[in-house]
């Protein structure tokens, strides 16, 4: 589904180097070169996707009644990938260049004669199935008998454990599952950053629903809900788009399905599938197992197998679009006529790694540091904080680039009146708040 832009806002170099300098996201083992599809997620990094991940969790989960949380284990019975057709079926179409030696993914390549890395011409071997699983060995031996594979997904987890779920949770249709983990996918062109790599994290949702004819406005509710989701947490909604799959684009099982897309600067980019998959997995997994999942209803006493809608999400992908949809890089003019220029990450507050950072104006007295210290101390008991300390404008810019919505600078006036300047990120307002007031303050914006 690749469209281009002709000029994207900004460059995946910049977002890389920000990432990089302000410590969001490093390449996993950069001592020893990297590996690739792996990232590491620096200070910053690792709070802005908590935060991403805990907006998911309490929308999707704590703040409905019909959704129970699951955490299933990473490596499972071979045989769910078997069920699920990941064993047979989960590959992507690999070609190499005779030249270069370079993989590449069949449907990356469209009909391109000539290999994009090296030139050659007609080079390329023809394509072969790749299956993305990640094999390891369970056990002491390295037999066949002991092969197992890594997740390529959350979702498996949830449809093995449908009857303990339900059963437990005391729970009928319509209800929901939900799960945010690790998966693994041994993707022949990771790339773009942290778009497609081989580890990564996904927040999926199972809902069950009877089959009584309101399924597809069930699909529609979720649609909405996911909607709401992204323009709650502050993503521009002229670079998301709801794509509705058609018929041929959808697998034969599935009654509807919506693809999430974002507006990234190579094009649109998928981050999450929402999916009415009708009774596939569970009856797959009945099959293979012979055990009976199927939902008894007590008041009908009567058996049968719910249908499915699935909204299944990637935490890095979403981690990714709210770093490259928060960035702007802002020209103005200072009050002394001088053109000036900030990068700046607009992150919606409940999203923000930091939400305050307080500042003492000087180094070197320590009466202005204690007192720093101590409004910062008290606010983190409440917000995400950080203390810093030096040139203001320094200090302002690092905030402004890793997207602090309030600075707090106690300076000299601070001592006799109790009072320190606030300066809000996006429209550089600063005014004069009470030490006593600032919680209320903060409460009130974030
Ligand atoms: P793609 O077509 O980009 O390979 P997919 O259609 O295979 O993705 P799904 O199987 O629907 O993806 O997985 C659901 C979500 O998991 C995706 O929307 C995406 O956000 C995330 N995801 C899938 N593969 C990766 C990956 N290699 N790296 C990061 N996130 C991924």
């Amino acid at each position: 589904m690749a469209e281009t832009t002709d000029q994207p806002r900004v460059s995946m170099d910049e977002i890389t180097a920000l990432a990089k300098r302000r410590g969001f996201i490093f390449p996993s083992s950069d001592i020893y070169g990297g590996i690739g599809g792996f990232y590491d997620y620096g200070p910053l990094g690792a709070m802005l996707k908590r935060n991403v991940k805990d907006a998911w969790w309490r929308e999707m989960v704590e703040k409905r009644d019909d959704v129970v949380p699951f955490d299933s284990s990473i490596i499972m019975h071979p045989k769910v990938w078997k069920a699920s057709g990941h064993i047979d079926a989960f590959h992507d179409r690999m070609v190499d260049c005779k030249v270069c030696k370079h993989r590449f993914r069949a449907d990356h390549l469209r009909n391109a004669e000539q290999c994009p890395d090296c030139g050659s011409k007609n080079s390329f071997t023809d394509a072969r199935n790749f299956n993305l699983m990640l094999q390891t060995f369970v056990g002491p031996m390295e037999d066949s008998a002991a092969v197992a594979y890594l997740r390529p997904e959350t979702a498996q987890g949830i449809f093995v454990n449908f009857k303990n779920i339900y059963q437990t949770a005391r729970k009928r249709p319509p209800f929901g599952v939900a799960q945010i983990g690790k998966a693994f996918r041994n993707e022949i062109t990771p790339g773009n950053f942290t778009f497609r790599l081989r580890e990564f994290e996904q927040a999926e949702l199972e809902y069950f629903v009877p089959d009584d004819g309101n399924d597809l406005a069930a699909f529609d509710g979720w649609v909405k809900a996911r909607r709401q989701w992204y323009s709650d947490y502050g993503i521009k909604t002229d670079r998301l788009r709801f794509y509705e799959l058609k018929e041929d684009e959808r697998p034969h099982y599935a009654k509807a399905g919506v693809d999430v897309e974002y507006l990234f600067p190579w094009g649109w980019g998928e981050l999450e599938s929402i999916a009415h998959r009708g009774t596939y997995d569970l009856d797959a997994h009945m099959k293979l197992s012979g055990k009976d999942l199927r939902y008894f209803d007590e008041s009908q006493k009567a058996h049968y197998t719910p249908l499915l809608i699935e909204s299944s999400a990637g935490m890095d992908r979403t981690t990714l679009v709210m770093l490259v949809d928060a960035y702007e890089r802002e020209r103005s003019t200072d009050p002394n006529g001088k053109e000036t220029e900030r990068i700046v990450l607009r992150f919606h507050p409940k999203i923000a790694p930091l939400q305050a950072a307080v500042f003492s104006l000087a180094r070197n007295k320590p009466d202005l540091v204690e007192l720093a210290r101590g409004i910062e101390r008290d606010l983190r008991a409440v917000f995400r904080t950080q203390y810093d300390e030096g040139n203001i404008g320094q200090l302002y810019r690092r905030q402004d680039e890793i997207g602090t919505p309030f600075c707090i600078t106690v300076d000299y006036d601070t001592l006799d009146d109790r009072s320190v300047t606030v300066r809000q990120r996006d429209s550089m307002k600063q005014e004069r708040i009470a030490i006593d007031g600032l919680r209320n303050y903060l409460n009130d914006r974030l």
